[in-house]
């Protein structure tokens, strides 16, 4: 699979620089890679300007955090007008939300006897549980991130700061205005019901969204299936992203991607803009 539409960088919770990405996707064999970066666009210049020395096109894109009835979803934008100024000044918002909530997720962690976490205020522009995560594992506090999500950071758990992201209306506003393909991202991550979803999905196409990422690392080929007849029901196009952030896991994400299961409409077709070429 030439595509991979949904990755991320040290600009918010990803592990590689912009370049490094652009170097190891094109290694990997990916030739369209959108940067996706939680509540930023930062990092789309630095691998546009590093992907020149690669066959690869780099499509600007975001990953935003919505609000739909009291759950957090994550909605992608592909091919986006990144100087826009309402989806800047909402960026902005989700910023300033991040580092608020940072600071309380720190607040507690002080509070469970794990001092010192605010200093990551100054290593990061876009404050992620992740960051969180990683300084938890680094001092020991856990085995591994992942762990420290376990014992600490997932909802549940004593280091969780619940907060109020925009609405998903208003994010899929945004991204439209600014000229984007609005994708709403791993929908099997939500932990809802089928018939959740199922109204999920409708909200999302009643407030305008584009398309269902439809192939995602660690699906399996009955979910992506179901997925895209989803997608198809619904009128909805199909992305395919890997969610990569990290160098380890690389072998299996970028390039290693499934195709779209038959029937389904590429999000990228009709957009020369996310579409690979020979000549890029
Ligand atoms: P945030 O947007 O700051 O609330 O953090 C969400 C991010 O944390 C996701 O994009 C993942 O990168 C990561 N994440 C969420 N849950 C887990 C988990 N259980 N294990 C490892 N990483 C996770
Ligand atoms: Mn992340
Ligand atoms: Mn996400
Ligand atoms: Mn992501």
């Amino acid at each position: 699979m030439y595509y991979d539409l949904h990755t991320h960088t040290v600009c918010s919770d990803g592990r590689l620089t912009p370049e490094a990405l652009v170097e190891a996707a094109a290694a990997a064999g990916v030739r369209v890679l959108a940067v996706t970066d939680h509540d930023t666009v930062e990092g789309v210049a630095a691998a546009r300007a590093s992907a020149v020395r690669h066959a690869v096109r780099v499509v600007a894109g975001v990953e935003i955090s919505a609000s739909w009835e009291g759950h957090a979803v994550h909605v992608v934008g592909l091919d986006l007008r990144i100087d826009d100024d309402g989806l800047t000044e909402g960026l902005d918002r989700l910023r300033a939300i991040r580092r608020a909530r940072g600071a309380a997720i720190a607040d507690r962690l002080a509070g469970l006897g794990m001092p010192g976490a605010h200093g990551l205020f100054e290593q990061c522009a876009v404050i992620g549980r992740g960051h969180f995560a990683q300084w938890l594992s680094a001092g020991g506090h856990a085995r591994s991130p992942g762990q420290a999500f376990r014992l600490f950071l997932q909802r549940g758990r004593p280091a969780y700061v619940g907060v109020e992201w925009p609405a998903l209306a208003e994010v899929v506003a945004w991204l439209r205005k600014a000229g984007g393909c609005v994708v709403l991202a791993h929908p099997t991550r939500y932990t809802l019901s089928g018939g959740r979803l199922r109204q999920l999905i409708q909200a999302f196409v009643q407030a305008g969204g584009d398309a269902l990422e439809v192939v995602s690392a660690g699906l399996d080929a009955g979910e992506m299936g179901r997925l895209a007849r989803l997608a198809g029901q619904f009128g909805l196009r199909a992305s395919v992203g890997s969610d990569f952030h990290d160098a380890l896991p690389w072998r299996k994400t970028p390039g290693g991607l499934a195709d779209l299961p038959a029937g389904c409409v590429a999000v990228w077709s009709g957009r020369p803009a996310m579409q690979w070429t020979e000549k890029v």
